[in-house]
Parts: C-alpha cells; structure tokens; sequence
C-alpha cells in the first residue's frame, strides 16, 4: 500500500510523520497548534464537522510511516478489539483522503473562478476597446467621405472655371486681331473680367 501523508484539518499543511498530532472522537486530525486553537475557542468543535471537543476527548497519536515495529502495536489484544481498532483507523483514513480532496477541489475552484474573473474583466476591456475603435473608424471613414466629396466638388468647379478662362482668352485674341482701334474699350472690359475670374480662381 503507498504511503501517503495526512494534512491538518484547519491549516491543511501536511502532518510530519515524526510528530505527535491529534485525533478527535470525530476521527478528524489536527496538527497540535491549530487543535489547541479550536479547545481555547469558547465554542471548543471540530472545524469539520461541529463535533464537540475537549481535552479529554482528544487523543494524541502519531500519524506513522509504515514500519514493521508498528505491526506489533495490536499485540496482547482480543481480535474484538483489534477489529475495532483496525475499522476506527480505516474510517479515519477514508475521512482523511475524503477531506484532501475537496480540499484541493475547492482550492481549484477557487482558483478557476479568479481566473474566469480575470478573463471576464480582460474580454471587457478588450470588447470596449473594440468598440471604441469601431467607432473611430467610422468617424473617420464620415470624414473621408465628406473630404472625397468636398474634393469632387472643387475640381468640378475649377474645370468650370478654366473652360470660362479658355474662352475669355480667345475672345481677347479675336478682338487684338480683329479691331485695334475699336475694340480697345471692350478689349479693356475683356481684361478686367479675365482678371477678376483669376482671382474668384484662387
Ligand atoms: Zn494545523
Ligand atoms: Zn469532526
């Protein structure tokens, strides 16, 4: 059979093999600190299972490595007492391995559900991130729009008016061509409207 230590009932640390620890009528163990804390307790029960203790009722034992100068502990008594002995010692045994195990199943919990806590706040964070730039780029895809458009229309306008610029310029070279003489007022009309038309261009 594999040897396997025991742990305290209250500190869950595991129980040297060398020292004395104690055993409630309950069959729950404890190392001796922590079984001297629960007796000065007023209340004085077993953190397990409420039993009442006292310091009558609590025995010392030695939570031992298999050896075969222990097989000889039973020995000289009645195989009633013996059969007693050996059930009382499975039923602690059994407790005990219970208890180790929703020990650490607890702790696994506890340790799972701070993860998941972790990973929740993490998603959170990581979605309102998502979010926030979602929205940024949507504003700035609005604004992209609105440029291109702006844009469109700024060239429609400056074709428009390079088209009105052509056909002022030849009109003023059909009239220097045409009347020198004649022509020289409206010719200066001409001018002044080419002129003005540069500037509306800028
Ligand atoms: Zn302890
Ligand atoms: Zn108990």
């Amino acid at each position: 059979m594999q040897s396997q230590s025991f742990q305290c009932n209250l500190c869950w640390l595991p129980l040297d093999t060398t020292q004395r620890h104690a055993c409630t009528p309950c069959l729950h163990l404890y190392c001796m600190e922590c079984v001297g804390k629960l007796l000065e307790a007023s209340a004085g029960c077993c953190n397990v299972c409420s039993a009442t203790l006292t310091r009558q009722n609590v025995k010392a034992v030695q939570v031992l490595q298999p050896a075969p100068k222990y097989q000889l502990a039973l020995c000289g008594q009645t195989p009633e007492v013996i059969m007693q002995a050996a059930l009382t010692a499975i039923k602690c045994y059994v407790q005990q391995n219970d208890l180790s195990g929703q020990f650490r199943e607890n702790k696994l919990q506890g340790r799972m559900n701070t993860l998941h806590a972790q990973c929740s706040a993490k998603l959170q964070q990581v979605h309102q991130a998502y979010q926030k730039a979602k929205s940024k780029s949507a504003a700035l895809a609005a604004q992209k729009a609105s440029l291109e458009q702006e844009n469109l229309e700024l060239s429609s306008k400056y074709q428009q008016r390079s088209s009105q610029v052509a056909q002022l310029k030849e009109q003023v070279q059909a009239l220097t061509g045409e009347a020198p003489i004649k022509g020289r007022s409206s010719l200066g009309q001409l001018s002044m409207q080419v002129l003005k038309t540069l500037c509306s261009i800028k």
